[in-house]
């Protein structure tokens, strides 16, 4: 079968390699759809993130790493001792986030805590291929109703799922979303679902803030031409909202905001409300303590909300109550389009790309 590999830092290459072997308790998934996420060419490149140094240990110990785990899958041959799956089972994984099963954190119930968490395409040779075996616990079986385009969206709409449950949200809280990514388009519609009440949106991108407003963005804000923190108070009436979802941050030279956007939701965010960090952000912040003290803000890291999450992101796709089909922008064919869909991912404004790019394989 044809697979991605990085066998050494920068010497990827598209290769034949043999079909994954399949474990008892595992099973062999023909990948339908992989798409390309904004970290994985930041893996592959060696850039700052979680799983930098899990990357750097199994090349250093010979093994090649094929990444990829946000995708639509098929079961097409299952090992022994697999219970809860069939051949032809639609699936997908909650991907960067599996859990061990035997750390003190999952025996005790907490697997999206987990200590020793496996990944897709880390530790299990990822979605960048024809094939790829996957544990047994590592696969959520997805119901018909959305299409296999729209399920190799679930991975990251289950982050949403999880980092709104972080935020707590109460019936008519007013929630600001800071960028319009796949992410923050997620978490747009999943507040409005959790009981947000003003949902407001903010981006630099006209197309973006369009998406939002027929997401359900009750207002909008281009901090291209306005200053977001002073907007935001004017649409609260000074009083600033009581959420606030940052999902615009990152490495600037990618198009993305750096560390400000961070600051302006600790400016925005009302006296006792809650930040919730999405966005990977690179580099020290400067934080005033006094000012957090003094408003009471909580900033929270939200886990990634595991399968239980996946399955309900794919339940509000199903029911439509959450909508992915119009983010996703470019569509590809063949793996050898890996290379092309990675730049574009990574470049979204310049190529005017919501989603992640995906590849048909
Ligand atoms: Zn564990």
């Amino acid at each position: 079968m044809k697979a991605w590999r990085l066998n050494a830092r920068r010497e990827f290459r598209l290769e034949d390699v043999p079909l994954p072997e399949i474990k008892p308790g595992w099973a062999l998934v023909k990948v339908r759809v992989v798409q390309v996420a904004v970290v994985d060419r930041g893996l592959v490149e060696g850039m700052p993130h979680p799983h930098q140094a899990r990357i750097t240990r199994m090349l250093s110990e010979g093994n090649p790493v094929t990444p990829g785990h946000e995708y639509c899958g098929e079961v097409v041959q299952i090992g022994p001792g697999v219970t809860t799956l069939k051949l032809g089972d639609r699936v997908s994984s909650t991907g960067g986030h599996m859990h061990c099963g035997t750390c003190s954190m999952c025996r005790s119930g907490r697997q999206s805590l987990c200590l020793s968490p496996i990944s897709m395409g880390v530790e299990i040779p990822g979605a960048f291929a024809e094939y790829m075996s996957v544990p047994e616990w590592g696969l959520v079986k997805i119901p018909d109703g959305p299409t296999d385009n729209e399920v190799a969206a679930f991975q990251p709409l289950g982050i949403c799922v999880g980092n709104v449950r972080g935020a707590g949200i109460r019936m008519g809280d007013t929630v600001v979303v800071m960028g319009q990514g796949a992410m923050g388009l997620g978490c747009l519609q999943v507040a409005k679902v959790a009981g947000a009440g003003q949902l407001i949106g903010v981006d630099v991108r006209t197309e973006a803030l369009d998406l939002s407003r027929d997401f359900g963005a009750n207002a909008v804000v281009n901090s291209s031409e306005a200053d977001p923190v002073k907007e935001v108070r004017k649409l609260t009436v000074d009083v600033g909202p009581d959420v606030v979802i940052e999902a615009a941050g990152g490495r600037v030279e990618d198009g993305l905001a750096g560390l400000r956007t961070l600051q302006q939701a600790i400016q925005m965010v009302r006296t006792g409300g809650k930040i919730i960090q999405i966005a990977n952000l690179e580099g020290l912040l400067e934080l005033d303590p006094v000012l957090m003290r003094s408003k009471n803000i909580s900033l929270v890291f939200p886990s990634g909300g595991g399968a239980e999450a996946l399955r309900y992101a794919a339940f509000l796709v199903a029911t439509k109550r959450v909508k992915v089909e119009p983010q996703i922008s470019h569509v590809m064919h063949g793996l050898e389009k890996v290379p092309e869909a990675m730049e574009i991912t990574a470049n979204k404004v310049k190529y005017r790309a919501t989603n992640p790019v995906q590849i048909v394989v």
